[in-house]
């Protein structure tokens, strides 16, 4: 039976569900079957590694739970259109800037970007969602559900755009405790630039036509004048056009709980008339040095960058299981250097493991076990790795090792095996050679560490006069023969 199919089904699968505030057992809606939505990237830049981190852990939430048996349908959107440089409707549009900046039309921006996405996106081992849609496919559904939110008393025009009406809930900050929300209501967001349209502070916009951007590239005429979409209005208009009026889970990093998912959550189950998602899973931000990290910040650390210094996008993936998808992670080189030699002994020790006979059902039972305990419990992906650890230095045979590496790779998506391969597909080395290169390349660091330049030189050429050939990378000493 494929082992992402439910064979064995965790008694309790829980996570951290936002609208709660507290961690809780998951139940789908319909037996097995989980509805999941992702907002999706706004395609004006490079997504950094920041970004990158919020879906390597989405990936893991979605395979944790084919894992424990679930049969998971994702629908992510693209941000092509709508979004403001503040979540919070002012500012300049992010595409447009983008565009400005590149000299480029908004679409090729955008089509630029979402392939650059998607590389980064894949390389680290991501599954790619079942349905990708860019808001742009979906005015006609945007204007239908504005509509409906304006006949139903939700919305009102005013100056030429249309607004939600916040003060028509009776609780619009549903992801707040009553503390949080006693304190919101006094000083309600006085950061945020005034819009006098507005007949309420948190009002959010559904549809512009009073543009403040003269040369806004994208518009679409609507019944209240050529315009185009607010930026909260695509996410719950793509969830219900793929998933329906129910969702099972919501994902997004913590900037998207306010304004953007408490904004989905009052046009949606306005619209709808009843609750529309049970739970909600929130990701911390990676942070670099000078805090977070951040697209309009200049400079952007992607995955591909990454790549082009040396590091293989898997190591980051590792990187980012390494700790915990609540807290924020600080990044810096010195830690992924560290990351990426552990990768490597994780890949040289699955490389030394042989097909030795039969799988001893006990011991993969009881590894499996602990493994799906790790990862429904609130995705404690750290454990999961250790349990790895685990695997590999238990008193097994190598079969049995092998068989949980792959089985555990099924969530981590580490490709040890596949890399492994790769090593073991290399040049076929005499082994008294290997044994010299090997301890040739332990002395050099040793020389180097001791500060003793002159040796490690002189051990480089011995090497080389054996027609080996060696390279200093992140990821430690590289050879080949030449
Ligand atoms: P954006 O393209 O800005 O809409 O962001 C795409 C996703 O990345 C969203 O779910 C954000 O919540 C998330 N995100 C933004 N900044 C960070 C960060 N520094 N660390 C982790 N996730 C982030
Ligand atoms: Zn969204």
């Amino acid at each position: 039976m494929d082992l992402l199919r439910g064979d064995k089904m965790a008694a309790k699968f829980e996570f951290y569900n936002t609208l709660s505030r507290k961690v809780e057992e998951f139940v789908p809606r319909e037996g097995k079957k989980v509805s999941m939505y992702t907002c999706g990237p706004t395609v004006y830049h490079y997504a950094h590694i920041g970004n990158i981190r919020t879906y390597i852990m989405q990936d893991v939430l979605i395979k944790s739970l084919m894992y424990a048996g679930y049969d998971v349908k994702r629908v992510m959107n693209i941000t092509d259109v709508g979004h403001l440089s503040s979540d919070a409707d002012t500012g300049e549009d992010k595409m447009l800037a983008g565009a400005k900046r590149e000299h480029k039309t908004v679409m090729e921006v955008a089509k630029f970007y979402t392939d650059a996405f998607f590389k980064d996106f894949d390389a680290v081992g991501n599954k790619r969602p079942d349905v990708v849609e860019p808001a742009t496919n979906c005015i006609p559904e945007f204007i239908h559900m504005i509509e409906v939110l304006l006949e139903k008393g939700f919305a009102y025009v005013a100056g030429g755009n249309v607004y939600f009406d916040t003060s028509k809930l009776d609780d619009y900050y549903v992801f707040s405790s009553a503390v949080e929300k006693e304190q919101l209501a006094v000083g309600v967001r006085d950061d945020v630039e005034e819009d006098t349209n507005k007949k309420n502070k948190t009002d959010f916009v559904l549809w512009f036509t009073k543009s403040k951007f003269e040369d806004q590239a994208l518009k679409w005429d609507s019944p209240w004048g050529v315009g185009y979409p607010g930026w909260h209005i695509e996410c719950s208009c793509i969830s219900m056009k793929h998933l329906g009026e129910y969702i099972d889970i919501h994902c997004g990093g913590v900037d998207n709980i306010f304004p953007h998912h408490t904004n989905e959550i009052a046009q949606s189950e306005s619209f709808l008339g009843h609750k529309w998602c049970n739970y909600w899973f929130h990701s911390n931000h990676l942070n670099d040095k000078s805090g977070k990290m951040s697209k309009s910040k200049g400079a952007v650390l992607t995955v591909s960058v990454l790549k082009e210094k040396g590091y293989d996008p898997l190591v980051y993936r590792l990187f980012c299981l390494n700790s915990h998808y609540r807290k924020p992670l600080e990044f810096s080189f010195d830690a992924l250097d560290n990351v990426a030699a552990a990768y490597n002994k994780l890949v040289k020790r699955v490389a030394e493991l042989k097909e030795d006979g039969p799988v001893d059902e006990a011991v993969k039972k009881e590894f499996e076990e602990r493994f799906l305990e790790a990862v429904s419990g609130d995705l404690n992906t750290s454990m999961a790795v250790t349990i790895l650890y685990d695997a590999l230095k238990a008193d097994t045979n190598d079969a049995t090792k092998l068989y949980l590496v792959n089985s555990f790779d099924k969530v981590l998506s580490l490709d040890l095996a596949g890399h492994a391969a790769a090593l073991s597909d290399g040049p076929d080395v005499d082994p008294e050679l290997l044994a010299f290169i090997e301890d040739a390349i332990e002395r050099r660091k040793e020389a180097k560490k001791a500060k003793d330049f002159a040796k490690a030189d002189a051990i480089r050429d011995e090497l080389m006069q054996k027609g080996v050939e060696i390279k200093d990378t992140r990821e430690g000493v590289k050879w080949n023969l030449i």
